[in-house]
């Protein structure tokens, strides 16, 4: 058997039925790739580009969400929000149209809370849940290297994991129902308030004379090395491949930041707990978000940061 036959063999031993709601610009492309691998993907959108992209791609159109999850193994959602994901799974024809105990797996970035409740309405319909919210983005998404985070039984955790390897390099089960939203947002606020640590350093080291390539190259092998420095730079020059070298163009958008930010911010006032900067990074990227940030990569955050300093960004 030639490597091309066994590796379709495999394809088709694994080969899987998937319904897939949400070809947006991370869903269109991670259901390409799971055509990619073998699986019979039917999808559904509410707009009828993405569907006719995806078609593109090979998925095959479905008339309904219900449509496209009928005859599943696997149903993969990627929506915008939390009440997009209940909203759909409440239309009862949807979680009636799958056979009893087909897996849900949601890789939205939707709130905890949603996230949890979103595993009782499908465990309630006889169906297995998953939360599975990606890192990587529309270029990991397409590139089939997303990181996918996890949460629920093991069991849902052991069977998701084939599938999600069509479209990802790595999968963390975090723990149970909204452990992986619960990874996610942690980890966003982590980033969301480094870029802002970083993006204030260069400005403060720009006031005190300093250049910023001297900055990048002390900070970038000391304490203060992070992604958002050494990965996503916020100036130009350091990173050549950072957005600042690309007039901010995403990247990941500034709004997207926003929306994972807010969406710690209610999590951290739901729990009580005492994180201020998460907190404050969350309303400076809303105000971001809403204003110039609009259509910018989330480290264009620095250029309101100097407009606000009488800065101009220039090289020192
Ligand atoms: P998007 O807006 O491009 O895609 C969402 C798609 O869902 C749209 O095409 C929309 O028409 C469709 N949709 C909404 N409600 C629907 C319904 N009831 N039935 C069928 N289709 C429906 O958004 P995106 O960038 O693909 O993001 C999707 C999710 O992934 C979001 O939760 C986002 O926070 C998260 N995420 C995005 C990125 C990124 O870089 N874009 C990275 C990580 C996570």
């Amino acid at each position: 058997m030639t490597e091309t036959n066994a590796t379709s063999a495999t394809n088709a031993r694994e080969s899987k039925a998937v319904g897939f709601v949400g070809l947006g610009n991370m869903g269109g492309p991670m259901a390409a790739n799971l055509v990619k691998a073998g699986h019979r993907v039917s999808g559904f959108d509410l707009v009828p580009e993405a569907l006719r992209a995806a078609e593109g791609k090979g998925v095959r159109p479905a008339a309904s969400a219900a449509e496209a999850v009928a005859g599943a193994d696997v149903v993969f959602t990627m929506l915008p929000t939390g009440r997009d994901v209940l909203g759909l799974y409440a239309d009862e024809g949807v979680l009636a149209a799958a056979p009893p105990g087909t897996l849900f797996v949601d890789c939205s970035t939707i709130d905890v809370a949603d996230a949890r409740a979103a595993h009782e309405v499908v465990r309630e319909a006889g169906h297995r849940p998953l939360d599975a919210p990606v890192s990587g983005g529309v270029f990991g998404a397409e590139a089939a290297t997303l990181t996918f985070m996890a949460g629920g039984e093991a069991a849902e955790f052991a069977a998701a994991e084939p599938v999600l390897a069509a479209m990802g390099r790595r999968a963390v089960h975090c723990g149970p129902a909204g452990a992986g939203q619960a990874a996610k947002i942690c980890n966003n606020m982590i980033l969301g308030i480094s870029m802002i640590a970083v993006s204030e350093a260069f400005v403060l080291g720009e006031s005190l004379g300093l250049s910023r390539e001297a900055l990048f190259d002390v900070a970038s092998t000391s304490s203060g090395q992070c992604w958002a420095l050494t990965v996503n730079c916020p100036v130009p020059g350091p990173v050549p491949a950072s957005p600042a070298n690309n007039d901010y163009r995403p990247g990941f958008a500034a709004p997207l930041m926003a929306k994972d930010l807010g969406l710690a911010a209610g999590a951290i006032r739901a729990g009580g707990v005492d994180a201020a900067l998460g907190l404050r990074a969350a309303e400076l990227y809303a105000a971001f978000a809403e204003g110039r940030g609009a259509e910018e990569d989330f480290s264009g955050i620095i250029r309101a940061i100097q407009e606000r300093s009488g800065k101009g960004g220039g090289s020192v």
